[in-house]
């Protein structure tokens, strides 16, 4: 009861969402736990409110900085008294903080692994009690998991130093063997683990071959002009280029990556959190701690290292509830380039193996030919119904016989001796005589110019099905060059079949986002009232240097320009609205929506 007193008149919600309740009960009964949702379902609350019920103090171990900010900000705002320690605050706020949880007069505190696990706060708080250490994204302390950061290793510690205290470990990606290894290393044998579904069914899924990226993205992005999205690019300088190249197609869009300058990067960060139709064009360093949940798409311009990775990526389209697109879009350079990376990434083989696998189940879901959404959960070990709204149930691919065109492929591999690129192999398939050729007189081979039926996109898309299919490897220790496995042996000598999904190389597939207007039902008046919220709530966030979202979500708004509250009493009703924000906010809000 009280929990959901504390949700109602303090965050100003109406109701818990699924699994928010029962990990506040559990942690309410003082249960160790370890909790995996996905992004977007509210983790924060499900720590937030407990630590305002227990006595003493809750402390949240949180990787990024921009992170907690945005979080206190947050929390300020609706009047509940947190606080973050970091090293951008300097020593004297620092410490007058620490003074404040130690005194009480602050419930949560916000620090970094490292920060906390320092001799010096460790020795400032030893005479403290703690309730609870509620640990975000905890799948960075387990070298499993996809992002492994040795500062969290150090928290293994904390359940020696404070016995009594609950630890409580969040994360939105986890499979099985990263969820047994972080509830080892968090060292409580008798915790929880709670696990809420991974579905996100207002996320539509595509993957697209890449023949043409720039064509490609430019369908993507048709009618999607005044929303905010994520364009995902591999390297600094692809999404400088990308972002130059929406600019020039009307598209606004900034560059953000960790070679910039900080204050550029921290402008680039708050325009796009801040400002209505931004697209913001990023290596994977954007994202973990970004808290915008309106955010309308997710696009890939090159393969993620894994599905985990990829998950957690388009994760961040969504969060909202409302319907949101994801695409990816790879191509065979991109496969060569992430094993190249696996390959150049120290020397521990079982790392190597084990990342080589998780690309592998990459490949395989990029490669399904059933629902997108199916094959995702899948790997996650849960099962659901066909989705509906992802390219295969839309477009189902066709499925051909390409047995007679994989044994064109593995014979010019073979009869060239197993050590050139596709590159080469796809001249010596459409009888080019390079100067290569030539030299290696493999124009005399017998499968040259075999398949010159075909185009060179169709032979890269091609031999991409044969990789992901097991039937061939890129062995990178011997520049990249293509050798055949024993099931394209089997194939070679006529004892096995190979299937392929039809090669489309016409414009893009990709499914159409529903335009906002039509999901969310609004008339024209509702529509008008929106805007003006939404330019109120950027007026207020540039004056008082937060976050909009702070101010108020998107799903507010549009429930205020819907239902349209006539007295502060109603506005109260409002999801999302809770007495802080009320007075705030309230008159202001109300005289907007009736004028
Ligand atoms: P996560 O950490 O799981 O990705 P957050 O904790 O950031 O998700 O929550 C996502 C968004 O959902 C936030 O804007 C949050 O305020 C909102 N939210 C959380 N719980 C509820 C709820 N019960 N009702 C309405 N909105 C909620």
């Amino acid at each position: 009861m009280q929990a959901l007193q504390i949700l109602n008149n303090v965050f100003g919600y109406n109701s818990f969402r699924s699994g928010q309740e029962e990990i506040i009960n559990m942690l309410l009964n003082k249960n160790n736990i370890l909790a995996v949702m996905p992004t977007g379902a509210g983790k924060s609350l499900c720590y937030q409110i407990p630590a305002l019920i227990f006595k003493r103090g809750t402390i949240v171990v949180s990787p990024l900085v921009a992170l907690m900010d945005d979080q206190i900000l947050a929390l300020k705002e609706i009047g509940v008294s947190a606080d973050r320690i970091h090293s951008h605050r300097g020593d004297k706020l620092n410490k007058e903080t620490i003074n404040n949880f130690k005194n009480g007069k602050i419930k949560i505190l916000y620090l970094s692994p490292e920060n906390l696990m320092s001799d010096k706060t460790l020795t400032e708080l030893s005479n403290i009690d703690i309730d609870m250490f509620a640990i975000d994204e905890a799948h960075c302390i387990s070298k499993w998991g996809v992002s492994f950061r040795p500062q969290y290793e150090q928290l293994s510690k904390l359940s020696t130093i404070y016995p009594n205290a609950i630890i409580a470990g969040f994360t939105a990606t986890a499979d099985k063997i990263t969820r047994e290894d972080i509830v080892k290393k968090l060292n409580k044998n008798d915790t929880k683990i709670f696990v809420q579904g991974f579905d996100r069914p207002n996320l539509s899924l595509a993957v697209e071959q890449k023949d043409n990226w720039k064509k490609q993205i430019l369908f993507f992005l048709e009618n999607k002009s005044k929303e905010s999205g994520i364009i995902y690019c591999l390297s600094r300088k692809q999404t400088e280029d990308v972002s130059i190249f929406l600019n020039k197609h009307n598209h606004r869009s900034i560059p953000y990556h960790a070679g910039q300058e900080g204050t550029i990067r921290k402008k680039n960060q708050e325009i796009f959190m801040n400002e209505e139709g931004v697209i913001i064009v990023a290596t994977i360093a954007f994202g973990m701690g970004i808290d915008k949940a309106n955010v309308r798409f997710v696009a890939h311009l090159s393969l993620p290292s894994s599905i985990e990775a990829y998950y957690q990526e388009i994760g961040r389209a969504g969060r909202d509830g409302h319907p949101a697109d994801t695409l990816l879009l790879y191509g065979l350079n991109d496969l060569f380039q992430r094993r190249r990376f696996i390959e150049s990434d120290g020397e521990n083989i079982q790392h190597k193996l084990r990342e080589n696998k998780r690309l592998d189940s990459l490949l395989a879901y990029c490669e399904t030919p059933t629902c997108r959404k199916k094959s995702l959960l899948a790997y996650f070990d849960e099962k659901v119904k066909e989705c509906k709204n992802c390219d295969n149930c839309i477009n189902p691919p066709k499925m051909l016989d390409g047995t007679k065109l994989a044994q064109m492929v593995l014979s010019a591999i073979y009869r060239s001796g197993q050590i050139f690129g596709a590159q080469h192999i796809i001249n010596i398939l459409l009888g080019n005589k390079t100067e290569k050729i030539l030299q290696k007189n493999h124009d005399k081979v017998k499968t040259f110019g075999i398949g010159s039926d075909y185009k060179i996109d169709f032979w890269q898309g091609f031999i991409r099905q044969l990789i992901s299919a097991g039937h061939l490897i890129i062995n990178i220790k011997k520049f990249g060059c293509l050798q055949i496995t024993e099931s394209g042996y089997q194939i070679l000598k006529d004892k096995e079949y190979f299937n392929y999904k039809k090669i489309e190389t016409k414009k893009s597939q990709a499914p159409k986002l529903k335009i906002m207007k039509e999901a969310l039902n609004l008339d024209a008046n509702s529509i008008e009232i929106l805007s003006s919220l939404k330019q109120l709530r950027l007026n207020i966030s540039k004056e008082n240097s937060i976050p909009a979202f702070v101010v108020f979500s998107d799903s507010s708004l549009v429930e205020m320009a819907t239902v349209r509250p006539k007295s502060l009493q109603e506005m109260l009703k409002i999801n999302g609205v809770g007495p802080s924000k009320l007075k705030k906010y309230g008159p202001i809000f109300l005289t907007v929506i009736n004028k």
